[in-house]
C-alpha cells in the first residue's frame, strides 16, 4: 500500500479564495446545525448556485456540461465546503459517484440524458444499495430485476436510502439472474438507472437518531424499465458497485464531517484559552494533515484510473476514527459553561450525528476486515 502526494496545480489557492467569499456570502444564514449536518444538509437552491460557478463534474468533459478541471482542483472544491458545513446533499452523490459511475460506464446517451443535469446542481442521486437483509452481506440482496420485451421489470425493496425522498434517479444494484448453484453470488447482479418518479415506487421516510427524515425505505412494484437503463454490463453490477465504493470511501467527506466544530472551538480557545489546549489541538491538525494527504493521495490514484479500493477503505476508517471523536475532544477543551451559543449548538448537533459516520458507506468491521484480508492477516 503507497500512499504518494500529488502537488496541487498552481490555479488552486485562487480558486480557494473565489470559494470563501462564495461560501461567506451564501453562507450567512446557516445555522450551527445546518453547518453540523454538513453533507446530510439538502438544498436544491444552493447545489444550483454551486453547479452555475462550474463547480459540480469539475473533472468531467464539457461535452457532458463539464468543466474538464484536475481532480485536486475539484478536492480544493470539496474541501471548502466541507469546512463551512455547507448544506451540498443535493448535489453531493451526482458528483461523487454517481456521475462518475455513469461517465465511466454509461451509454453515451446516458451520459448526454444526465450529466449535464448533475453538474448543473438540477439532478439529485441517491444509492441504492442496501436491503433489510443486505447490508454488511450486499451480495444477498433479492431485489431482481427481470427482462421483458423492450426492457425490465423491477420487484424487491431497498433500505436506508439517503435522500430518496428528495432525488430524482437511483442507481440500484439487483439481481438479475440467480447466482449460479454453489457458485458466487456476486455473479448475475446489475446496475440500473431508476427515475425516481415511475409508477411502482413508493418511498417512506425513516426518522433518524436525530429526528430527520434523511434515509427512506423504497420500494418496487412492478416498475417497468426500459432497455436502456440497464448501467454498465448485465451480470457486471457487483465489480461495477465495488469500484464506485472507491469514490465514495476516500474523499474529504470521511474526515471533515465535524471540522466546523474544530474551527469553531479554536476561536472558542482564542477568545478563552484553556491549559495544555494548543497540545491537543495540535495533535489533531496532524492527524487531520495526514489523513488529507491519504485522501488526496487515493483521488491521484482515481484520477489515473486505478481501484484503491483497500486505500479508501483506510482512508475511511481512519477518516471516520477522527471525525467521530473531534467534537468530544473540543467539549473537553472549551467550558460547556463558558463556551459560545454557536459552538454548543454544533456540537449537540453532532452528537447525534457521529455515531452514523462510521455505519454509512461500509461500517468499521467490514472495512478493517478489507484491510486485514490485504495485509494477509485473514
Ligand atoms: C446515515 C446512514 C446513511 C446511509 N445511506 C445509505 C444509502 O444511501 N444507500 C444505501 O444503500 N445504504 C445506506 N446506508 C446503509 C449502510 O450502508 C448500512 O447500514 C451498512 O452497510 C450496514 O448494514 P446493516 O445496517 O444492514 O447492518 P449489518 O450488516 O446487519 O451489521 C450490523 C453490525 O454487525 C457488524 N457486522 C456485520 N457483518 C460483519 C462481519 N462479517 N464481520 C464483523 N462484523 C460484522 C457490522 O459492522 C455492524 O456493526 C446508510 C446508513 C446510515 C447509518
Amino acid at each position: 500500500m503507497r500512499f504518494d502526494l500529488p502537488d496541487a496545480p498552481p490555479q488552486a489557492e485562487e480558486l480557494r479564495q473565489q470559494l470563501r467569499a462564495f461560501l461567506a456570502e451564501a453562507g450567512r444564514d446557516w445555522t450551527p446545525e445546518i453547518r453540523a449536518r454538513s453533507w446530510m444538509g439538502f438544498d436544491r437552491e444552493f447545489s444550483r448556485a454551486v453547479g452555475a460557478r462550474g463547480w459540480i463534474g469539475m473533472t468531467w468533459p464539457q461535452v457532458y456540461g463539464g468543466h474538464e478541471k484536475s481532480g485536486l482542483e475539484r478536492i480544493v472544491v470539496l474541501e471548502e465546503m466541507l469546512a463551512q458545513g455547507a448544506p451540498v446533499g443535493a448535489h453531493w452523490i451526482g458528483d461523487r459517484q454517481s456521475g462518475p459511475l455513469i461517465l465511466r460506464l454509461g451509454t453515451e446517451e446516458q451520459r448526454r440524458r444526465i450529466l449535464p443535469g448533475i453538474a448543473r446542481g438540477e439532478l439529485a442521486f441517491c444509492i441504492g444499495l442496501s436491503e433489510p437483509e443486505a447490508g454488511s452481506d450486499l451480495a444477498n440482496l433479492r431485489t431482481k430485476c427481470e427482462r421483458i420485451p423492450n426492457g425490465w421489470k423491477l420487484n424487491g425493496r431497498k433500505i436506508w436510502t439517503t435522500f430518496a425522498h428528495k432525488s430524482d434517479y437511483m442507481i440500484a444494484l439487483v439481481r438479475t439472474s440467480p447466482a449460479p448453484e454453489g457458485g458466487s453470488r456476486h455473479a448475475g447482479l446489475s446496475q440500473f438507472l431508476v427515475d425516481l418518479r415511475l409508477s411502482g415506487i413508493s418511498i417512506r421516510p425513516i426518522r433518524d437518531l436525530a429526528g430527520e427524515d434523511s434515509f427512506n425505505e423504497v420500494t418496487f412494484d412492478d416498475v417497468i424499465l426500459r432497455e436502456d437503463d440497464l448501467l454498465g454490463e448485465e451480470g457486471a453490477g457487483w465489480a461495477q458497485a465495488t469500484s464506485e465504493l472507491a469514490f465514495e470511501r476516500s474523499g474529504p467527506d470521511r474526515y471533515l464531517s465535524s471540522y466546523p466544530a474544530l474551527a469553531a472551538g479554536i476561536d472558542a480557545l482564542n477568545a478563552a484559552p484553556a491549559p495544555g489546549a494548543e497540545v491537543t489541538i495540535g495533535r489533531m491538525v496532524a492527524r487531520l494533515n495526514t489523513l488529507r494527504g491519504m485522501s488526496l493521495s487515493v483521488g491521484g490514484m482515481l484520477e489515473r484510473g486505478e481501484s484503491p479500493a483497500v486505500e479508501a477503505a483506510l482512508v475511511k476508517d481512519a477518516g471516520n476514527v477522527f471525525e467521530q471523536a473531534l467534537p468530544e475532544q473540543i467539549r473537553n477543551l472549551v467550558d460547556p459553561a463558558d463556551s459560545p451559543e454557536e459552538l454548543r449548538r454544533m456540537l449537540a448537533g453532532l452528537a447525534q450525528l457521529a455515531p452514523t459516520f462510521s455505519l454509512r458507506g461500509g461500517t468499521r468491521e467490514i472495512l478493517r476486515g478489507i484491510i486485514a484480508r490485504d495485509m494477509g492477516l485473514r
